[in-house]
């Protein structure tokens, strides 16, 4: 006899397969806008970044000591030297060294010419401008060589990289005031609900303020995204239709959260069946089961569950990739950690798990996690309390305390 549990199981798309057949319809915007390094941070680089120059661009010191030629002293016996003037970064000493001589120099300062070691000012001892080095010193040692970073014309950031800080201070090492980015993509995004309620209003019952719309806005919150909040709408078809129309001359992406499941007034699937091309998914996720993918015109469409906490899924492991994909940003996979879980967790077989947890790490570096607490998908009290997804998989059932298990970290931070 077979399982009733069994086809409702099939019917579920897993949610790598629905990441897949997303990513092979998706292609980078194809336009770009050349931006100075100021405003770049965060932009998708369209062109690879080459250097301008030798980095550093002299051979120079590395400390504050004495520059000088060692070729013809014997080293394992201090000696003197006459100081015969200074290199200072960004005015260098001028001459050749004669022999006999040195060049007090400081950090960043070039090397004069003639000289092949930098002996540190703690080393050595001063007497008016007679300079007495020890005896077995560290010879060609504290220079920068020119070019020992990047050479001139070599790849120092290949196209499709997300700048960072780091990225931008690199760049302008070489001196490159502008960079060509793609351009931002645009997104309307708009939540959907008879019972919503605007924040900052009194509350009535039966309603619910709508949090969805300010949860997209900060998970939108992307250099590379130009968005708009297109507000809160009933569920009224034709109303809904026309909004969703109209939102498709104007953004690359329209997303919309509630109304995506199959209740008498969830009207996502049929507008988008009647304006639009769609493929609509029961995810195998938890929380996060209804999604819509498609298109109305030119413009991409994602239609997200209601739920709180499976719009925060979705978006994070469905539509976050698609967008920064679109926005001309290389493939990434999220950080997942073993860590052991100190508390039980419950799980139904049939959906992957992304259930809320707490990461921690004790002094020896050990990684722990419990649960943050209730999991249905409209607790956003856990959810904003976690610091990582515990990820467990599709067929996995309830485990007991003490299994390791896979954790998501939201950030590289993690509470103390
Ligand atoms: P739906 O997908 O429209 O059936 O909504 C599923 C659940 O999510 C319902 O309990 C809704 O009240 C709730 N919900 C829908 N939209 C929002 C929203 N914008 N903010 C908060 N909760 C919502
Ligand atoms: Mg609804």
């Amino acid at each position: 006899m077979s399982n009733p549990c069994d086809s409702k199981i099939q019917k579920l798309l897993p949610i790598e397969d629905a990441t897949n057949l997303i990513r092979r319809q998706l292609h980078p915007t194809s336009g770009s806008e050349r931006l100075p390094l100021s405003i770049a941070l965060g932009r998708t680089l369209k062109d690879p970044v080459f250097a301008r120059y030798n980095y550093p661009f002299d051979n120079v010191s590395s400390m504050d000591g004495y520059a000088l030629n060692t070729q013809n002293i014997d080293t394992s016996q201090p000696f003197q030297l006459k100081n015969c003037g200074t290199s200072w970064a960004g005015k260098p000493y001028p001459k050749k060294l004669s022999s006999g001589q040195c060049v007090r120099i400081f950090t960043g300062a070039v090397l004069p010419q003639n000289t092949d070691s930098v002996i540190i000012q703690e080393l050595v001892s001063v007497q008016n401008d007679i300079i007495t080095f020890p005896e077995n010193l560290v010879l060609k040692d504290n220079i920068r060589y020119s070019g020992e970073d990047y050479k001139k014309g070599d790849l120092l950031l290949p196209a499709h990289k997300k700048l960072t800080a780091v990225d931008l201070g690199f760049i302008a090492s070489t001196g490159i005031y502008d960079v060509l980015v793609f351009r931002q993509i645009t997104i309307g995004f708009l939540s959907t609900g008879d019972e919503l309620t605007p924040i900052g209003q009194p509350l009535s019952s039966g309603k619910i303020f709508d949090s969805n719309r300010h949860t997209l806005m900060g998970l939108l919150n992307d250099p590379c995204y130009n968005c708009s909040d297109l507000g809160q709408h009933t569920d009224h078809y034709e109303t809904l239709k026309k909004t969703l129309q109209d939102a498709s001359h104007q953004y690359d992406v329209v997303i919309t959260t509630g109304g995506a499941s199959v209740g008498e007034a969830d009207y996502i699937k049929d507008i988008m069946d009647e304006i639009g091309q769609i493929d609509f998914w029961k995810i195998a996720m938890k929380p996060g089961k209804p999604l819509a993918f498609g298109h109305i015109n030119a413009s991409l469409f994602f239609g997200l569950p209601g739920n709180p906490v499976s719009v925060i899924a979705t978006f994070q492991q469905i539509v976050e990739p698609a967008l920064k994909q679109l926005s001309g940003s290389a493939p990434t996979t999220r950080l997942q950690l073993q860590a052991k879980c100190l508390t039980p967790l419950k799980k139904t077989p049939g959906r992957k798990d992304f259930q809320r947890g707490i990461l921690k790490q004790n002094s020896q570096g050990e990684l722990t996690v419990i649960s943050a607490g209730q999991q249905g998908s409209h607790i956003l009290s856990s959810m904003s309390g976690a610091n990582c997804y515990i990820v467990l998989d599709q067929q996995c059932s309830s485990l007991p305390a003490g299994q390791w298990v896979t954790v998501e970290p939201f950030s590289c931070f993690i509470f103390e």
